[in-house]
């Protein structure tokens, strides 16, 4: 009876009860089979990498039989929470395409499981709390700061367990009387969970992904509610999975050590359990040992580095599948038209220690990815790049040249052997500016032309380049401008056999290839560059020809 008051005492606003809550929150419809997986982030920083994974996992596996993937906010940590980072970080799910189907969407909310941000689910947490003090299984701890420093103090001392259990759990040996009193002297209060374990005592229980555990029964009395009337991580777990009716718990192993206390609290208050699924984390070798991918330490660890960079959304997505199972790259390698959620993804195929993070398998995935696009989407996802950047100026130079960016997009692209050589779109411009004559210019005033091959004299250039100008056929296709190339050469007294070069070199002023870099350096200022027939192609006859006179009177 008086614990029924003390409850009525501490949650006199609370009038639902648990079978209400029950009632209102019913069991989803689904499938056999179907799964409801959550993605359940706080919102104190950007979107990390290993959190992205997790997402993407959890999506996956609900897709895969036509379950559920919701968002939780956790934001129960007022003093951690960054302003905006929880629409930031749906934002970002969004532009990786691992959107959820339900929950918190950042701008609104879907579904009829909500609210989905802790900090407006207080009363189901009460309404819990109240039924759990008047059956005995929770009840309020007046321990000041001071208190619990001078517990710690007096643990480490004697060499103990530190925390709130056992005989230290002092306020649990309060009758509700004693506890009535003091709330009625106003003395502040949290709510804590009376623990009925045994820290000697084993707890196994089988995790998707690791299998069997086995680790110490809780014994702590943790803290469930708050002084703010807000709860603590552990507990809104236990109500928000109930509650929501999730399947499958997919969350970083960092919480497997709390799954004894999770257990309790489930069994205590009479909820099943979900099952777990403990996901790998993501590290990173560092001086040739491993480490987990840090928000301090790696620019990667947050996802914006590659939206940054412009790295492919879908090979990003490719690359999380391929560390999230071992048996994805063969299944890729074969089904590479098919959508990544074809992939008969389980949990018992994810790698039991911490997957390793690759930038080079990124790039692998990324040059593929690109490779596989038509001149047009690279083209569309390269604008998409220049304005998530902010790129006013690449925006607008994409939009006023899209007719010459779909050319020079498409040079080896969409044929056979499709080229392969950029991984991130930031890698573009570099190698495209030349195309444009203001960035030209530029680049010729800075030129030096001791970039020339050294043996070959000023009036050999100027000679060669007046031949370009009046005697390259191009526009013919490739060969009849390499004989052209060739035919130049000769006349200018260079080799167009590489064998009688490499038997007589003092013969020649140099070979074939000289001539073409000559020819590649004047029109390109590089002596690497895309194909240089295409790219004489894009430019045409008159852009040549200035570009060659251009070099002729810098050669002067
Ligand atoms: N809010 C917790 C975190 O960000 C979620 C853990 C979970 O998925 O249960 O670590
Ligand atoms: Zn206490």
């Amino acid at each position: 009876m008086s614990r029924e008051k003390l409850a009525n005492i501490i949650f006199p606003e609370i009038t639902e009860t648990i079978a209400d809550l029950e009632k209102k929150y019913p069991h989803r419809n689904l499938k056999a089979g179907a799964e409801v997986t959550r993605f359940a982030p706080s919102p104190t920083g950007f979107l990390h990498t290993g959190s992205l994974f997790a997402a993407l996992v959890s999506r996956t596996v609900a897709h895969q039989n036509g379950g559920v993937f919701f968002v939780r906010l956790e934001d129960t940590d007022t003093k951690r929470e960054i302003e905006g980072a929880g629409e930031n970080l749906l934002k970002e799910m969004q532009l990786f395409k691992v959107f959820p189907d339900e929950g918190y969407l950042g701008d609104k909310e879907v579904g009829k499981y909500g609210p989905y941000k802790q900090s407006e689910r207080a009363n189901i947490y009460k309404t819990v709390i109240k039924q759990m003090i008047k059956d005995d299984l929770a009840y309020p701890c007046f321990c000041t700061t001071e208190d619990l420093a001078f517990l710690r103090a007096t643990q480490e001392a004697s060499k103990v367990v530190s925390g709130y259990y056992g005989h230290y759990a002092t306020c649990s040996k309060l009758t509700a009387a004693e506890a009535i009193a003091k709330i009625e002297a106003g003395i502040p209060y949290v709510i804590r969970f009376r623990s009925r374990g045994n820290h000697d005592n084993r707890v196994t229980f089988n995790d998707e992904v690791k299998g069997p555990i086995e680790i110490a029964e809780n014994d702590q009395h943790i803290v469930i509610l708050k002084s703010d009337g807000l709860p603590t991580y552990h507990f809104a777990h236990v109500c928000d999975d109930h509650f929501m009716r999730t399947t499958v718990v997919s969350r970083g192993e960092e919480w497997i050590s709390s799954v004894p206390l999770h257990l309790e609290m489930f069994a205590a208050v009479k909820f099943n359990t979900p099952r777990y699924a403990h996901l790998p984390t993501i590290d990173k070798l560092d001086d040739g040992n491993k480490r987990k991918l840090s928000k301090r330490r790696d620019p990667e660890a947050a996802v914006t580095y590659f939206l940054e960079l412009g790295y492919p959304v879908q090979a990003i997505l490719t690359y999380l599948m391929s560390i999230a199972n071992s048996n994805f790259e063969e299944w890729w390698t074969e089904n590479r038209q098919a959508p990544l959620s074809a992939f008969p993804f389980s949990f018992s195929k994810m790698s039991v220690d911490g997957a390793l993070f690759d930038i080079e398998k990124v790039n692998f995935f990324a040059r593929e990815y690109i490779a596989s696009l038509t001149a047009k989407e690279v083209v569309d996802e390269y604008l998409e790049f220049a304005k998530y950047n902010k790129n006013e100026q690449l925006v607008r130079r994409i939009k006023d040249n899209y007719e010459l960016f779909l050319q020079i997009m498409n040079i080896e692209r969409e044929g056979e052997k499709p080229r392969k050589d950029y991984s991130y779109y930031a890698m573009v411009y570099p190698s495209i500016r030349f195309f444009f004559n203001d960035e030209f210019s530029v680049m010729h005033d800075e030129f030096d032309v001791n970039e020339f091959k050294e043996s070959l004299t000023k009036e050999t250039l100027i000679a060669l380049l007046e031949s370009f100008k009046t005697e390259l056929t191009y526009g013919e296709g490739n060969n009849v401008w390499f004989d052209s190339l060739k035919n130049i050469a000769e006349k200018h007294g260079f080799a167009t056999n590489n064998k009688a070069y490499r038997t007589n070199p003092e013969l020649y002023k140099g070979n074939v290839a000289d001539a073409a870099e000559a020819l590649r350096l004047a029109i390109v200022l590089n002596k690497k560059s895309l194909n240089l027939y295409e790219v004489l192609s894009i430019l045409g006859k008159n852009e040549i020809e200035k570009r060659l006179t251009a070099m002729q009177n810098k050669l002067k």
